[in-house]
């Protein structure tokens, strides 16, 4: 393990937050899978990494009642979505960014990813690539800002970002940036687990 994923491990467990290391996807996986019962909800929030890590088709497979509105086709079913979401027994994320104070950094448009992180669901696993780490927040947000354009390609949007590849801070009616949350510490009613896997997942 690299020093800096240690040093984030042991920020993280002193910000009360627990934090598991995989040297691969799979690993982290079936830990996921074993720490799930099948009678939970899993509600799951916006995530390039847990969708290349098709999480979702393995919970629903195994009987998992799964709420994520990216498997939904219309704007009526996709809130509904984010809404069981947020009142499931776990919910499942990345996090654009782990700082090696133990921090979770996030910038999110509608919003329903960061609440739910903080409370709502019981439990939160939060999976994050060790290209997500970061020295300190600043370098986080840099971060963020600099991949956001990706997001937004995927997206189809019309953000200066998706046409030029860098944030000006627009006032785009796209914008993808409204909310940004810094987790600390744990939030006091909810656990929460960082599962760090050894690779380059997610934007
Ligand atoms: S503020 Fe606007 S330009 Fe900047 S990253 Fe967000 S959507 Fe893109």
């Amino acid at each position: 393990m690299e020093d800096r994923v240690k040093k984030t491990m042991e920020s993280l467990l002193k910000n009360k937050i627990s934090a598991s290391y995989f040297e691969n996807s799979n690993e982290a996986i079936n830990h996921l899978l074993n720490e799930i019962e099948n009678s939970a909800t899993v509600g799951i929030g916006g995530s390039m990494t847990i969708m290349s890590l098709e999480i979702p088709q393995k919970l629903i497979n195994r009987g998992n009642n799964v709420a994520f509105h990216w498997l939904e086709n219309s704007a009526e079913k996709m809130d509904e979505a984010r809404n069981l979401a947020s009142k499931s027994d776990v919910y499942l994320t990345s996090t654009n960014a782990l700082t090696e104070k133990g921090q979770l950094v996030n910038i999110d448009g509608v919003g329903n990813r960061v609440s739910a992180m903080i409370y709502g669901p019981k439990k939160v696993y939060i999976i994050c690539g060790i290209n997500k780490i970061t020295s300190d927040f600043d370098s986080a947000v840099e971060r963020i800002k600099s991949n956001t354009y990706k997001n937004a390609r995927r997206l189809k949007l019309n953000t200066p970002c998706a046409i030029n590849g860098k944030c000006i801070d627009c006032y785009s009616p796209e914008r993808m940036c409204n909310v940004m949350t810094v987790i600390d510490k744990k939030p006091s009613k909810t656990q929460m687990e960082v599962i760090i896997i050894n690779e380059e997942l997610g934007y």
